[in-house]
């Protein structure tokens, strides 16, 4: 039997050991955390619970698809629902916005809120729709650096239709256009955020973010988004997959441009094939000192970091819903900040998540486990712990302004993550929630492969390769990984 290796115990890290057993390899996971599921952590204390990382699940599909490859029911080790709304929207200036999913509710939100733009909300959700069947379904699903895949008569249909895709502008000149009120502006530039970028770089095609969403769903797993990497791990095992916790792979052993082996600290494990689910910049740099990086790649922009606060409130927000964003004033000058001055914005747009009111077990009775993030830049600083305390006051001041609420008095449990402690974590360099961001006309058509061509037996798959950051795009990657297998 092949001996597959697979670095990472990440949500493409688990689906690739998965898919691997289901090819026929004996795989085996390092992982140097105790626990799997990198990103998709956890935290409890004092009666509170936190997902770590992601809150936002979208295209469950992707994930039914490795229970279902393996002949098991995926409702057996995963259950979800799907949300009444996608997000609620506050301004400073009082005015709400909820983004619901069943179309008449959401019609008569856009009456009440936004009574001349009904129409075009109606239709950009429909252009996000044909854009992400053109061409969305080809990026997420193909490996773009095959000639078959620019062959295929689904290619050959999507180019006849370039035009329609607004490489040349962005997506926040574009959204100027079709909305000509500056909330509903700022509303689908935010999109851009999904994959850590900026809407006024970010190319206009990527408006086809809000199909992901709004189109497909949003959803919620019961357990928490902990319960995604928990089920693909039980998954993994039943197929004979076999893990090591604390156990961080140092290099990857070549022989005549051919993988050999994996080495950790104390252990060298022979293989036929190794699937890094490492972020690729690392892969290079720490695990392959040796092989000449590819430069180009590994100097594209970073997506946009994080400061979270984790706290446990404990009073009930019933005006708040499961994802509720509070806005900025200028959201333009908030993404020069991230972006090119690589500073925390003075006045941030803050997003609030609490899955208490869906899972009565993530808080005591009548409180809440909020989930606070801002954008931030994926930057070096030495101090980000000292930064992140300071701009602890910032937030609440914000929080307490739009809420009408005194928050400080009611936090009882605090947990904290930025930019540094997510690099330590989880190995993303520089805290990158997504990899590389999609700035710029081309930038995620050129995101690093799945393989690379000068190394035989080495696969790539997770935030930092094709075709990208998030959960779906991230199970995809292992998907396109393990099928480019010979
Ligand atoms: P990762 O989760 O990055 O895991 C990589 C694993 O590799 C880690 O376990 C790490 O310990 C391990 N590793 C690293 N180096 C080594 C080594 N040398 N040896 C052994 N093991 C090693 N996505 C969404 O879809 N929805 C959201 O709402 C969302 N929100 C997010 C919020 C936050 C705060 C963060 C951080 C991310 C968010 N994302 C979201 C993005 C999403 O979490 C990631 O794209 C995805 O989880 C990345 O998965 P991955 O497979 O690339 O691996």
């Amino acid at each position: 039997m092949q001996k597959a290796v697979v670095i990472g115990s990440g949500v493409a890290g688990l689906a690739g050991a998965i898919r691997l057993s289901l090819k026929g390899f004996d795989v085996l996971v390092l992982e140097r955390n105790p626990s799997f599921g990198g990103k998709l952590a956890q935290w409890s204390k004092n009666g509170y619970r936190f997902d770590l990382g992601p809150s936002l699940f979208t295209m469950p599909q992707f994930l039914d698809e490795l229970f279902e490859l393996a002949g098991k029911d995926p409702r057996t080790y995963f259950n979800y629902q799907k949300l009444d709304a996608d997000c609620k929207y506050f301004w400073k200036d009082g005015t709400t916005f909820t983004m619901y999913a069943e179309e008449n509710k959401l019609s008569q939100e856009l009456d009440k809120v936004f009574p001349n733009e009904n129409q075009a909300v109606q239709k950009r959700l429909e252009k996000a729709a044909l854009r992400y069947e053109r061409i969305g379904h080809i990026f997420t699903e193909k490996n773009l650096r095959s000639a078959r895949t620019w062959l295929s008569k689904d290619v050959a249909k999507a180019l006849t239709k370039l035009p329609s895709y607004k490489l040349n502008s962005s997506m926040h000149q574009e959204n100027s256009k079709d909305f000509s009120d500056a909330k509903l502006v700022q509303l689908f530039d935010r999109y851009a955020t999904y994959n850590g970028s900026n809407p006024y770089e970010a190319p206009a095609i990527l408006n086809m973010i809000p199909h992901l969403e709004h189109g497909f769903g949003a959803f919620f797993p019961k357990g928490g988004m902990r319960s995604i990497p928990t089920a693909l791990k039980t998954l993994a095992e039943e197929l004979g997959v076999q893990f090591r916790f604390d156990e961080e792979v140092q290099s990857i052993s070549l022989s005549k441009k051919k993988v050999t082996s994996v080495k950790t600290k104390h252990h060298e494990y022979p293989c036929n094939l190794v699937l890094t689910n490492v972020d690729v910049w690392y892969t290079y740099n720490k695990l392959l000192p040796n092989t000449n990086p590819p430069k180009k790649q590994l100097e594209q922009e970073r997506s946009s970091s994080a400061v979270i606060y984790y706290w446990g409130v404990k009073q009930a927000f019933p005006e708040l819903d499961i994802h509720n964003i509070l806005f900025s004033d200028d959201y333009k000058k908030e993404f020069k900040s991230i972006f090119q001055d690589k500073q925390l914005p003075k006045d941030p747009t803050i997003y609030i998540h609490r899955s208490s009111p869906l899972e009565q077990e993530d808080a005591p009775n009548g409180c809440e486990n909020w989930f606070v993030m801002i954008n931030a830049p994926a930057a070096k600083k030495d101090n980000w712990n000292a930064i992140q305390d300071e701009y602890r006051q910032t937030v609440i001041d914000k929080i307490n302004a739009v809420l009408n609420t005194n928050l400080e008095s009611l936090i009882e449990v605090e947990h904290r993550l930025n930019p540094a402690s997510i690099d330590s974590n989880t190995g993303s360099y520089l805290g990158a929630l997504y990899g590389t961001s999609s700035n710029g006309k081309y930038a995620a058509f050129l995101r690093h492969a799945n393989t690379n061509s000068n190394i035989k037996g080495l696969y790539f798959c997770g935030g930092s390769v094709h075709p990208g950051g998030g959960i779906p795009l991230c199970l995809q990657s292992a998907k396109i990984a393990v099928d480019l297998i010979p």
